[in-house]
């Protein structure tokens, strides 16, 4: 797992994309949502590393707004997913890969909740795909940990506060490792 906390070592301290706070404090204020909620073990796992596929992917140099500026949509969701795989269960990787699509579908399902998104977050949708039709949301919150990727997409949504105190790393670290490690009952779809 050294090349998870080295891959937050090495990019944690840019910018994320376009916020005020880091790519680390980004992943830190999602955790500590998730853990206020009383979240399981491995949402709060999926919630500190669900951007991962930002610091694993994008060039040093650029930043996920430097890329969107360009029209390039990193499908940061499934990079993430298929980097975490081999350390983790479903219950992690599955609501980190519907973190994106989960944006989509609350465009489509709740009233005013595109109104709320950062500037940031309005343009990435585009290159995302845009809101979900009402047959999209249907057949996409079916889906196995969907209702998990809308509730990260929330703590996501929250977690841009420059002026948020969390926990450190380390202790979402013993979190993230007890869940690799299996040490947490996986709960149910
Ligand atoms: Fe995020």
């Amino acid at each position: 797992m050294d090349e998870i906390w080295d891959a937050l070592a090495k990019r944690g301290a840019e910018e994320y994309g376009g916020e005020k706070v880091t790519q680390l404090q980004h992943g830190l204020q999602c955790a500590t949502l998730a853990e206020q909620e009383g979240a399981p073990d491995a949402l709060i796992a999926a919630a500190l590393l669900h951007d991962i596929g930002h610091m694993i992917d994008i060039p040093s140099g650029e930043t996920a707004e430097s890329v969107a500026v360009k029209g390039i949509d990193t499908m940061h969701e499934d990079v993430a997913a298929a980097f975490l795989k081999p350390w983790f269960c479903d219950e992690v990787t599955e609501p980190i890969r519907h973190h994106v699509d989960a944006k989509r579908y609350l465009c489509f399902a709740e009233p005013g909740y595109f109104d709320g998104l950062s500037e940031a977050s309005k343009r990435s949708l585009e290159l995302q795909g845009g809101a979900f039709d009402e047959s999209q949301a249907r057949i996409w919150i079916a889906q196995p940990f969907a209702e998990d990727g809308v509730r990260l997409r929330r703590w996501d949504d929250l977690a841009k506060d420059p002026e948020a105190e969390t926990p450190s790393l380390s202790h979402f670290q013993h979190i993230v490792e007890r869940v690799a490690a299996g040490a947490e009952t996986p709960s149910a779809a």
